[in-house]
């Protein structure tokens, strides 16, 4: 049996807001199923690193930190809805950590897959700005590190959310050394990851987008992960495959219209950890982002947790009980063509 190295973000449940769908709950549900399923034992728990100043500054501009950290402490909101506590500060610093030492963990070989739990989330905070209940970067600074500190040279990340990934885009839009690839609902929020946003500068062609018209489903996920996502990893072979884990793509969740089940959430990351296998030494890592439908938390997260395994599992909430749009496949169709990837 593999092991999974998992972070959890202590004493998160002081990053709250009365009525906020961001809230505590997401995380507690998640630790829950683990326990009820009789794994949270048997994982490899790991601490945050502590960061430095210099980490942080390599992705977030050193105005909008201090400004973020000002903010903190009066527990004053930095956007309409991202809202901060006295104690966001040291819990976002502790989720960019945590997200750090599990790329590490999973980088260095002793473990092959992580699962880092990371509240607040990270993927709409952009290099100068929080945004989306986004504060630090988590995914970002996690893929940095390992560019900085660990002689990675290329990595790639899979944003799997219901929303389009701006920050984590925005971060590596001129580098060629992450390439960030999205599925998500569109048009919807935050507004970007059109087809045609692919990257500028060295990071020409490392940003590839897959726009999702709504009710979307497993079929669309395995369909463009299969004939688009995993021939592009291919072809840029990364040494890691760092996964932005948002569970709002699951058909129970109210903030979006996708219609994932989590039987197709696991396929996708069986799909990604048998790519890892065979392709970069089985390195694949997990980092939470949104999701908000609680049972769909305990069910996507054993779904992935059991996909990153090796292991089986059943669905508990089932398919979507919707018809699925076929709206998706004229989008793959485009995005072939963009990408010059032909019939496999
Ligand atoms: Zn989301």
């Amino acid at each position: 049996m593999e092991n999974l190295a998992l972070f959890y973000p202590t004493s998160h449940q002081a990053h709250y807001q009365p009525g906020h769908p961001e809230r505590p709950q997401r995380v507690e549900a998640i630790r829950e199923a683990f326990i009820e399923a009789g794994l949270w034992d048997g994982f490899q728990h790991l601490e945050p690193l502590a960061l430095s100043a210099a980490d942080l500054k390599h992705v977030h501009e050193p105005s909008y930190l201090a400004r973020l950290e000002n903010a903190c402490a009066h527990g004053s909101h930095m956007d309409l809805d991202t809202y901060t506590t006295p104690q966001s500060w040291q819990l976002a610093l502790n989720a960019a950590g945590g997200a750090a030492a599990t790329a590490e963990a999973v980088w260095g070989g002793a473990i092959r897959r992580g699962l880092a739990l990371t509240r607040p989330p990270g993927h709409h905070a952009t290099s100068q700005r929080a945004m989306g209940f986004c504060l630090l970067n988590n995914i970002a600074i996690a893929a940095d590190y390992l560019l900085r500190h660990k002689s990675a040279a290329r990595l790639a990340i899979v944003d799997l959310d219901l929303h389009h990934g701006n920050g984590t885009q925005e971060i590596f839009w001129e580098r060629g050394d992450v390439f960030y690839i999205s599925t998500h609902q569109y048009p919807y929020y935050p507004g970007t990851g059109a087809l045609n946003e692919t990257g500028a500068g060295a990071g020409q062609r490392t940003t590839a987008n897959f726009p999702l018209p709504p009710m979307s489903g497993d079929a669309a996920f395995a369909a463009i992960m299969d004939e688009a996502i995993l021939p592009l990893l291919d072809r840029y072979a990364p040494e890691m495959l760092l996964v932005s884990y948002g569970f709002d793509t699951h058909w129970r969740d109210s903030l979006g219209h996708l219609q994932l089940s989590a039987r197709g959430y696991a396929d996708l990351i069986t799909r990604l950890a048998n790519w890892a296998d065979a392709n970069c030494q089985g390195r694949v890592a997990l980092f939470l982002e949104g999701g908000y439908d609680l049972p769909a938390a305990g069910a996507c997260s054993l779904g992935v947790a059991a996909a990153l395994t090796g292991q089986a599992w059943t669905d508990s909430l089932g398919p979507a009980p919707y018809p699925e749009s076929e709206g998706w496949k004229a989008v793959l169709r485009e995005a072939k063509r963009i990408w010059d990837i032909g019939e496999r």
